[in-house]
């Protein structure tokens, strides 16, 4: 039976929706609201071959799902609201609770809520696309889809931090991983690609945000973001792991508070901190490439820390089967899937330089050991499969033996 289904995802000024067709993972609508709450929205809605974009007066999440709802009625993509049957709400934080993807009542709303304490800038945005949803889709299931679940299979040597223990016990802090929605879908690309499951795989989400994923068996065993999404890798404009001494140092020097150490560490740093030029790794590429010695500088940081995790996370699993790249950096960057497979050929990850420059989707040498593979990542078809595996999957009967 066929099920339509709305992946969103509800940013602080933004909300980016997707309406699938399900089981047959057909793109029926797609598109976005910007600068919610500025007095001037931007929607964009693509169905078909068609584009519409307009500046709309809308204020919060609410109108926009109004908006986008009658939309969706008035140029006929959809014949009735109630074809809508589940709505998958992408949501940052799901802490120890949510263990995978879950039907959102009122308990588990609720939790998404407490759990803003952890992610503040997120999960009371998340929540209020949840409501914004509910109230015109009553009828329809909504499922969260959270960015930290699928970490939630990593074990306590693997997300505990040596601080003392308490702060685990009475705060919650440890490691819980994000971009799960991402690193789980290129896994089962991958393992539908090459027809198994039993596989290493190091799967390298490289976009704005970037954090690396070890895969064993379908499951994450580690993750290079922490706490939240600032530890690990350098990306656009996070700073990633550093040691914590220079924040105490910088903020006693510079004279820093610690809200200003964060905004530092999360929009100030990274690609855009070192080369002073830009967060958007293009612009490094070729200012480095007409000899900018801190573009060329940023770009090496880039790659050698990414390359270090690789070679960590083959230890994790006593090696590696696949290296999987994705993500706007990963899926494009020939030049950057190329650095960071340097000097990884001990570990067999040998790259083809002819099927790398083509984007194939393997672009391993013939013959080497370990596969490596460009994946587009695609996060909202991951919340679509979701909201039918947890929320429409016909209920199992019980089977009475005897
Ligand atoms: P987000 O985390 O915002 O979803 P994306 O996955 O879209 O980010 O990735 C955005 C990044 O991908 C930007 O830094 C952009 O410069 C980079 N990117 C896209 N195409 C290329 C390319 N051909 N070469 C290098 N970087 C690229």
């Amino acid at each position: 039976m066929t099920h339509l289904i709305m992946a969103v995802n509800s940013g602080s000024s933004s909300l980016k929706f997707e309406l699938f067709s399900m089981p047959e993972e057909i793109t029926l609508a797609k598109g976005l609201f910007e600068r919610l709450g500025t007095g001037s929205a931007a929607f964009t809605l693509r169905a078909g071959a068609g584009k519409q974009q307009a500046n709309v007066a809308l204020d919060n999440h609410q109108q926009a799902a109004e908006h986008l709802l009658d939309t969706l009625l008035q140029s006929g993509i959809v014949a009735s609201l109630a074809q809508i049957d589940g709505v998958g709400h992408r949501v940052a934080h799901g802490g120890e609770f949510f263990k995978d993807s879950a039907v959102i009542d009122d308990a588990a709303l609720d939790e998404i809520e407490r759990l803003g304490a952890l992610a503040p800038i997120h999960n009371p945005v998340n929540a209020r696309g949840i409501r914004a949803f509910q109230r015109r889709l009553p009828h329809a299931v909504a499922v969260g889809v959270f960015d930290t679940s699928f970490h939630q299979t990593i074990n306590e040597a693997g997300y505990l931090y040596p601080l003392p223990y308490r702060y685990y016990q009475d705060y919650g802090i440890r490691r819980y991983g994000f971009h799960g929605t991402s690193h789980k879908y290129v896994a089962e690309a991958c393992a539908g690609l090459l027809g198994r499951r039993d596989l290493r795989i190091i799967s390298c989400h490289l976009g704005n945000g970037a954090s690396v994923c070890a895969i064993d068996g379908g499951r994450s065993v580690a993750t290079s973001m922490g706490f939240t999404p600032l530890a690990g890798l350098m990306m656009g404009t996070r700073c990633g792991d550093i040691d914590p001494s220079i924040l105490p140092f910088i903020s006693e020097h510079d004279h820093k508070s610690a809200q200003q150490l964060l905004e530092i560490m999360n929009n100030a740093s990274g690609l855009l901190g070192v080369s002073g030029i830009s967060n958007d790794c293009r612009d490094i590429v070729s200012a480095a490439e007409s000899g900018n010695h801190r573009a060329a500088l940023a770009l090496a940081m880039f790659t050698d820390r990414i390359r270090a995790v690789i070679g960590a996370y083959a230890t994790v699993m006593d090696g590696v089967d696949v290296v999987i790249f994705t993500a706007g950096i990963g899926e494009n960057s020939a030049g950057i899937r190329r650095e960071v497979c340097r000097n990884l050929g001990f570990l067999g990850i040998r790259l083809d330089d002819n099927k790398n420059k083509r984007h194939a989707t393997f672009i391993q040498q013939e013959g080497a050991p370990v596969m490596v593979t460009v994946i587009p990542t695609n996060e909202e078809l991951m919340i679509a499969r979701d909201v039918m595996r947890v929320g429409l999957a016909p209920t199992q009967e019980v089977q009475h033996v005897g």
